[in-house]
Order: C-alpha cells, then structure tokens, then sequence
C-alpha cells in the first residue's frame, strides 16, 4: 500500500436509481414527474440566446432566489437555492451539523442522510419507526446535535401531520431542525408557516418531483435569514457558480405557471390511488401514500423476485435490500398508461 493512500477519504457512496440506457423502458424508479415542465418553462428555453453561456451566471441566483420569495410570501434573505435539494441538504448537514452530540433522524428514511453524516463525519442516531413505518416524534425529545426528518418520508411515502412536527420543534429548540419536503406537493402539510416562529427551522424543497425538472437539478431552503446567510457563506467557500444560467432563468419560469403546476399534481394523485386500489386488488399491502410514488409488499411474492421479474420485462421500480424494508418495492407514479402497464405485467408475473 501507498503512503498516500492513507490520506484518501474513504466514502461509502449513495446509490442513485438507475438511469437506463435503452429508450424503452417504463421508468418507475426516481420519483421522476412523468409529465414535461410548465409551457412557461417551454417558451422560456427557446427564447434563451446560446451567447449568454459565454459569461458566469449571478453567484447569487437573485431572480430565482427573489422569485421563490415571492412565491411563498417570504421575506428578503429567506431562500437559498442549490444544485437540487440534494446539494441544499449537504451543504446544510456542512453548515448546521457541527456538534459533539449526535443528529437524530429515523432508521427508515432518505439514504442519502448517512452518507453525508459519515462525508462530514457527524456522530448520528436513528430512532426506530415503528411497525407502520411511523416516526415516532417522542424518541427524538433529548438532546442531539440537530434534527433532519423528510416530510413526507422516503421511502415509506407516509406524512407526519403538522402538530407532531409542532412537537418536534417545540422539544428541540437549541439544535437546528430540518424538514425535507421533497414530496409535500403530493400531500402533507407543510412546515413553511413555522418557519417565523421557529428561528432553528429550516424547510427544503425540490424541482425534481411536483416541477418536473430533475434534469435541471434545482432545489430549495426556506428559513430564518440568519440560517440562510450561514448557508450562503459555507456555499460561497466551497463554490461560487452552483446555479447555471439555464436553471435560474427556467427555475424563475416554472413558478410563473401555478395552474398547470397544480393540475398535474391532481392528475399524478389521482393516477397514485388508482394504483394503489389495483395493487391492492392484486395482493399487495400498500402503505397510505402522501407522496408521487407507493410503498408496496405483497401477500406471498418476494420484493426482490418481483423487482427482477420488472426489470427482465422493462419496467424498472426500486427495491431496498435493506433490513425492515426488504420486503418492500418503491414505485413511482408514472402516467395512466405506464401504471396501467405496470399492472398487466404484474398480473402476469402474479397468476
Ligand atoms: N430528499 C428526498 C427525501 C428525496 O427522496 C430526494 C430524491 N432522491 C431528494 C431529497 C433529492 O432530490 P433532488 O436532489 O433531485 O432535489
């Protein structure tokens, strides 16, 4: 072994969902939005001149950063937007997480939350959901070196209702908590109208899912300016340019179209509780789903069998080989005719 060797970081990396290289596969397995974004994000793209990318985007992102204030009705110095919320997140893990005493969030959750506690190397716990994959918010009233719980939570798609996030906040007002709303779009209720009371809260969004722009990798914070600002300087020692000229102008673009914003998401709950009848009609238990993806196990067939037997017939969903939840497949609410396909298949491999 090399000397130097020592000094390379040692990682055990997220694993992202896999992104297929063939053209024909029904793809159920990111929590992608199945349909294209807002036609003001359309006519935005092609009226965007290709000589602007000669010169560096506003380090900033201020049109973006002033529309999603406006937005949500938010004060100057409330937002920070990153390169998706997977970027908002670490840099806040980097930001806020600098205790002794160990962060909490619960054993079933976003994976990515432990691979940035070992990357930043910040002692964690994580508290047992219960069998119903519900947190409970008591295990997390002592003291911790912050808190971070996704609302609605990944990958079990259940929400927590407010006044237990209420609870949480009120129990830990010396650490900073954050709630990742990747989801809350698809159900839940949000956080965002605590953030005033709550100095130490801090409320993270995406344009993956409800904007139906993962490509463009755009995520969000909201809280209290001094988080913010905090944010902002830790972003600004690491990289100057996060946002690319195209995500600002686009991303400013999709808050403009609340209508069509708001009828797909009808169209994607509606297509979720349809699946989640079928499935159940077809032997699967299906957790209740705030979310644009289901939780789903069936009566007698192995998740993994079931999640191979997809992939051999071009329909990728995830599956967690993971204690608790082995049994368990993710699938993302794709539109009516990939759920309806997805369901034939099923049925195929099933009887
Ligand atoms: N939080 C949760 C709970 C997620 O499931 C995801 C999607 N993988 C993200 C954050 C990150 O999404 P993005 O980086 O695309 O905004």
């Amino acid at each position: 072994m090399k000397q130097w060797e020592d000094n390379i970081r040692k990682v055990t990396p997220y694993v992202a969902g896999e992104q297929p290289k063939e053209k024909d596969i029904i793809k159920l397995n990111t929590n992608e939005n199945p349909y294209p974004p807002s036609p003001s994000v359309q006519k935005k793209y092609s009226e965007i001149a290709l000589d602007r990318l000669r010169m560096y985007p506003d380090p900033e992102a201020s049109e973006l950063v002033t529309s999603l204030e406006r937005y949500h009705g938010l004060d100057k110095g409330q937002v920070f937007v990153g390169v998706g919320s997977d970027d908002v997140l670490s840099m806040a893990f980097l930001t806020f997480f600098n205790s002794d005493k160990p962060i909490l969030f619960p054993d079933v959750t976003y994976s990515f939350y432990p691979v940035w506690a070992n990357m930043y190397r910040i002692p964690f716990e994580t508290p047992f959901v219960d069998d119903q994959f519900e947190i409970t918010v008591s295990d997390y009233h002592r003291e911790n070196g912050g808190v971070i719980i996704a609302n609605p939570n990944a990958p079990t798609s259940l929400a927590l209702p407010l006044d237990r996030i209420h609870d949480l906040l009120r129990h830990n007002q010396d650490v900073i908590v954050i709630i990742d709303e990747a989801y809350i779009d698809f159900g839940g209720e949000s956080a965002l109208p605590l953030i005033d009371r709550y100095e130490n809260l801090l409320v993270v969004r995406t344009y993956s899912k409800s904007r139906s722009m993962a490509g463009m990798r755009i995520g969000y914070a909201m809280g209290h300016p001094g988080l913010i600002q905090a944010m902002v300087s830790v972003k600004e020692s690491v990289n100057s340019y996060t946002m690319s000229m195209l995500s600002i102008s686009l991303g400013t673009a999709s808050l403009a179209d609340e209508e069509y914003f708001q009828k797909r998401i009808i169209q994607i709950k509606e297509t979720r509780e349809k699946t989640k009848n079928e499935l159940e009609n077809l032997g699967f238990f299906v957790v209740e789903s705030s979310a644009n993806f289901v939780f789903a196990k069936h009566k007698t067939i192995p998740a993994e069998q079931l999640f191979h037997e997809l992939r051999e017939r071009k329909i990728y969903v995830r599956y967690f080989k993971k204690q608790r939840i082995e049994n368990f497949l993710r699938i993302s609410i794709g539109t009516g005719d990939e759920m309806k396909k997805l369901i034939e298949t099923l049925e195929r491999i099933i009887t």
